[in-house]
């Protein structure tokens, strides 16, 4: 096995400018180029292929540095897929069963996430699509800002489909998980979810784009 060190000339910002490019295998057979998914990865992570982000043939990894294909952070046109996840559970209130949104899958790149829709408040335009969506459908609470007076003050919450009662971010744990998400789409991450997945814990990598 032989390790060299790639370095690119990037102004992102986590990411370091140099870092580990591991390459795996016998010249003569052809060589792997392992492209690293944190600046934390070490050559003796070389032999799991599957803890790297990118695993290619390096004569394809070299075209593509030559070509410009090989890039930090995300491309502008990358799109995530949502998928709202529902659930049920009986009003704290009224007493009667209701359905709220219990979190929203992102599946971004080889990542999956989750984010609830207290947290979802923080970012409007991604707020704003899921609240219009699930104003369509009667069986699910409004999503809309209501106060806590547990919390002292407003935010994005769920809420009773019956009488409205504000569902609280402790209580959205009670909630029987449907098995099917209500439904699956796909959203461009620039139209606002960037700062969203970044709030899950999402971390910019090199790519050898396409
Ligand atoms: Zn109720």
């Amino acid at each position: 096995m032989s390790v060299v060190s790639g370095c690119c000339a990037s102004q992102a910002s986590k990411f370091p400018r140099e870092f580990l490019l591991s390459a795996l295998g016998e010249p003569r057979s052809g060589l792997t180029a392992l492209v690293p998914r944190t600046e934390e990865m070490q050559a003796r992570d070389s032999r799991q292929h599957d803890r790297w982000h990118q695993a290619l043939p390096m004569e394809e990894f070299l075209r593509a540095a030559f070509n410009g294909r090989f890039r930090f952070g995300m491309e502008p046109d990358q799109e995530a897929t949502i998928r709202i996840r529902t659930g049920t559970m009986f009003c704290w209130s009224c007493g009667a069963e209701t359905r709220i949104v219990v979190g929203l899958g992102i599946t971004a790149a080889d990542k999956e996430l989750m984010v609830t829709i207290p947290s979802l408040g923080e970012y409007p335009q991604a707020g704003e699509l899921i609240r219009r969506y699930v104003s369509t459908h009667r069986d699910i609470g409004a999503i809309k800002r209501r106060f806590s007076s547990t919390q002292r003050r407003k935010y994005l919450s769920n809420g009773c489909a019956h009488c409205g009662s504000l569902i609280g971010q402790m209580y959205e744990l009670d909630a029987d998980w449907d098995d099917e998400p209500l439904d699956t789409f796909r959203v461009r991450i620039a139209d606002g979810w960037k700062q969203v997945i970044d709030s899950c814990g999402w971390q910019d990598t090199w790519h050898v784009y396409s």
